[in-house]
C-alpha cells in the first residue's frame, strides 16, 4: 500500500540584511570601480523590485578593460610564478567562503533561484573551483599538457544568467591559474554577484587589471568578442549566440571555447530502482527552475515501467514547493526574466497544439514576479518541438521506448550532446549505454552532479572544448588541443 505524508511548513525566510546593494554600479576596470555612462535596471524576478542600476558597457569601457588586462598580463601576471598566482586564488576562494551567505542571498535576489540552491550548490561550488585551480597554478608542467605550458594572454569571458557566480568561477579560476588575465561580462539580468566578486578581488589585493568586469547586454558581449586585443573567447549561453561568436572569431587568431545548449535524455530502464529514479528525474529537470543547459529535459521511459514511474513522479511533484526563493523550504523559485517566461509559455503552448498531454501539480503561484508551475508533457514524440528544442524552464517532455537500442537511437536523435542520464541496476547495461550515447557528460543513477575536477562540455551543437579538470586548463594554454 502506498502511504503519503504531507507536512505543513511554517515560512523560513532568509534575511537579506547581510547584503548592501548600492543604488548604482559602474564597471570594475584596472582594480577600481569606474563610473558607467548609460544604466539599466536589474530586478528581483520573484517580486519585480528594482534592485539597482547597472552600467551598460560601450566601446570605451571595453577598450579600457582590455587595455588594463593587457597591462596586467604583460607587467605582472604572466611574470609571476605559479606558486604566487596560486596564493591569490586560494585567498579569493577563502574570502568567497567567508562571504558565502552574502553571495547566496545576493544571487537569490538577483536570479530568483531558491536560497537553498544558491547556499548549498552555487556558492560552495564556485569557491571549490577557485580552490581546485589554485592547486594547479604551480603544477601546470605536471598536467600532461606539455613541459612548459604558456598562457594565451587576455581572455574575454561572457557568461549567462542561470548560474551567475558559478559560471564566473568556471571561467575566471582556470584562466588565472594558467596565467591569463580576464575581461568578463556577466549577463544583463544577473550582474550583482559578479560585482561583489570584484570587491573580493580588491579584498584579496589581486594585482590591478588581472580581473576586469564590464557589465552590459549582448552588444557589450559582441564588443568583447570582436575586440582585436583579446586572445581567447570563453562563452556560455545559447547555441544561437555561440554560432555568431564562432563566425566572428573564425577569421582571427583567437582561441575559443563554447558551452552551449542541450536537450539531455534521461533514460530509465525497466530494472531501475524506481523511487531513487523519481528523485533523480525531479532533480534533473526542476533544479534551478530547469534553467540548466545539461537539464534532463527529455525523459525516456522503458514502456513496461512507464506507468509506474509516471504515477510516482506525479505524486512526488505534488509535494514540490514553488514560491518565495528566499524561503529555505522552497524547491522551485522564480523564472529569471519576463523574456524567458514568455519563451517557456510559448513552447509549452506548442506542446499543447502538437498533441502532447500537459500536467502540473496544484500549486498557487505568487501574483507578482515571473512564475511557471513545474510541468510534464506525456505522449511526446520525436517530431514534437518540445522534444527537440531547449525550453530552459521547469518543463519535462516524456517519451517511451521498448528496447535498449531504441532508447539510444532516440537519445542521440538531437543536434545537441551535452549530457545524459542512465537509470539501471545493471552495471553492464550502464556501461554499454554510456558508450553509445553521444554526450559530453553521462550520469548513472544520479543527475546534475558537478565537480571542479571533472571536465564538462558538449558534442555537436552543445559546444566546443571542455571546462573543469585538466581538460579545462588546456583551453587557457598555448598550443594544447582543446578537446
Ligand atoms: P544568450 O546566449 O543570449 O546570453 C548569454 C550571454 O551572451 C549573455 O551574457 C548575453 O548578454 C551575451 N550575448 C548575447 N548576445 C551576444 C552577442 N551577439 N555577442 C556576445 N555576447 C552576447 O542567452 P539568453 O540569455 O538570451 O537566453 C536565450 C536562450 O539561451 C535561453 O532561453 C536558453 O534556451 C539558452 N541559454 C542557454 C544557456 C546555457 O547554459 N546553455 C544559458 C543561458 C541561456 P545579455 O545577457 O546581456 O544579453
Amino acid at each position: 500500500m502506498e502511504t503519503t505524508m504531507t507536512f505543513e511548513y511554517a515560512p523560513a525566510p532568509e534575511s537579506r540584511a547581510i547584503v548592501t546593494i548600492k543604488p548604482k554600479y559602474g564597471h570594475f576596470i584596472g582594480g577600481k570601480f569606474v563610473p558607467g555612462g548609460k544604466h539599466f535596471p536589474t530586478i528581483n524576478p520573484a517580486t519585480e523590485e528594482v534592485l539597482s542600476q547597472i552600467a551598460l558597457g560601450g566601446k570605451a569601457d571595453v577598450d579600457a578593460a582590455v587595455k588594463a588586462a593587457r597591462k596586467a598580463y604583460a607587467n605582472t601576471w604572466s611574470k609571476m610564478s605559479g606558486k604566487e598566482r596560486g596564493k591569490y586564488l586560494y585567498r579569493i576562494a577563502r574570502i568567497m567562503q567567508e562571504r558565502a551567505r552574502e553571495f547566496a542571498v545576493l544571487e537569490t535576489l538577483d536570479n530568483g533561484k531558491p536560497i537553498r540552491e544558491s547556499r548549498d550548490t552555487d556558492i560552495p561550488l564556485a569557491a571549490a573551483h577557485f580552490f581546485y585551480h589554485a592547486g594547479w597554478a604551480d603544477k601546470l608542467e605536471y598536467a600532461g599538457l606539455g613541459t612548459s605550458p604558456k598562457p594565451l594572454g587576455v581572455a574575454g569571458q561572457i557568461i549567462p544568467w542561470n548560474f551567475p557566480l558559478l559560471m564566473l568561477a568556471w571561467k575566471v579560476a582556470p584562466a588565472l591559474a594558467a596565467g591569463n588575465t580576464v575581461v568578463l561580462k556577466p549577463a544583463e539580468s544577473t550582474p550583482l554577484t559578479a560585482l561583489l566578486f570584484a570587491e573580493v578581488c580588491q579584498q584579496a589585493e589581486l594585482p590591478a587589471g588581472v580581473v576586469n568586469i564590464v557589465t552590459g547586454d549582448g552588444s557589450t558581449g559582441a564588443l568583447i568578442v570582436n575586440h582585436p586585443g583579446i586572445d581567447k573567447i570563453a562563452f556560455t549561453g545559447s547555441t544561437e549566440v555561440g554560432k555568431i561568436i564562432a563566425r566572428a572569431v573564425a577569421p582571427t587568431n583567437k582561441s575559443v571555447t563554447l558551452e552551449l545548449g542541450g536537450k539531455a535524455a534521461n533514460i530509465v530502464f525497466d530494472d531501475a530502482p524506481i523511487d531513487e529514479t523519481v528523485e533523480g528525474i525531479v532533480n534533473g529537470i526542476f533544479f534551478n527552475q530547469g534553467h540548466v543547459c545539461c537539464a534532463g529535459s527529455r525523459l525516456l521511459l522503458q514502456e513496461n515501467v512507464a506507468e509506474e514511474v509516471l504515477h510516482k513522479l506525479k505524486n512526488r511533484m505534488e509535494k514540490i514547493r514553488v514560491g518565495d526563493p528566499m524561503d529555505k523550504n522552497t524547491d522551485v523559485g522564480a523564472i529569471n526574466s519576463k523574456e524567458q517566461l514568455a519563451k517557456i509559455i510559448e513552447l509549452a503552448a506548442v506542446g499543447d497544439s502538437e498533441g502532447a498531454e500537459r500536467w502540473s501539480p496544484a500549486c498557487t503561484l505568487p501574483n507578482k514576479g515571473f512564475w511557471f508551475a513545474p510541468t510534464i508533457f506525456t505522449g511526446v514524440t520525436q517530431a514534437h518541438r518540445i522534444a527537440r528544442e531547449e525550453i530552459f524552464g521547469p518543463v519535462l517532455s516524456v517519451l517511451t521506448f521498448r528496447t535498449p537500442a531504441e532508447a539510444i537511437e532516440k537519445a542521440n536523435n538531437t543536434p545537441f550532446g551535452l549530457s545524459a542520464g542512465i537509470w539501471s541496476e545493471k552495471g553492464s547495461r550502464t556501461l554499454w549505454a554510456s558508450q553509445q550515447l553521444r554526450a559530453g557528460v553521462i550520469w548513472a543513477n544520479t543527475f546534475n552532479k558537478f565537480d571542479p575536477t571533472s571536465p564538462f562540455g558538449g558534442y555537436k551543437e552543445s559546444g566546443w572544448g571542455r571546462e573543469g579538470g585538466r581538460h579545462g586548463l588546456s583551453g587557457y594554454l598555448k598550443g594544447v588541443s582543446h578537446e
